[in-house]
């Protein structure tokens, strides 16, 4: 579980919203960005490469690694 103080400090790297955790990622709060931050054995990982769009199959489980974009 992420504390709310780290919580409070997070926000989205690409537009600077607040994110809501939500099951094991953190999604940004911001309707026309909404990217999906993964964690990872608690810690997450606020980094866009490693973010996803909702609706988009998860691509950052295999290692980390992204071709997209
Ligand atoms: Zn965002």
């Amino acid at each position: 579980m992420i504390e709310k103080a780290l919580l409070d400090i997070l926000v989205c790297p690409k537009c600077k919203t607040t994110v809501k955790p939500e099951g094991d990622q953190l999604v940004c709060q911001n309707a026309a960005c909404g990217l999906c931050y993964p964690i990872r054995n608690g810690i997450p990982i606020m980094l866009i490469d490693e973010a996803r769009k909702p609706g988009e199959p998860p691509h950052f489980d295999a290692g980390g690694v992204n071709h997209s974009v």
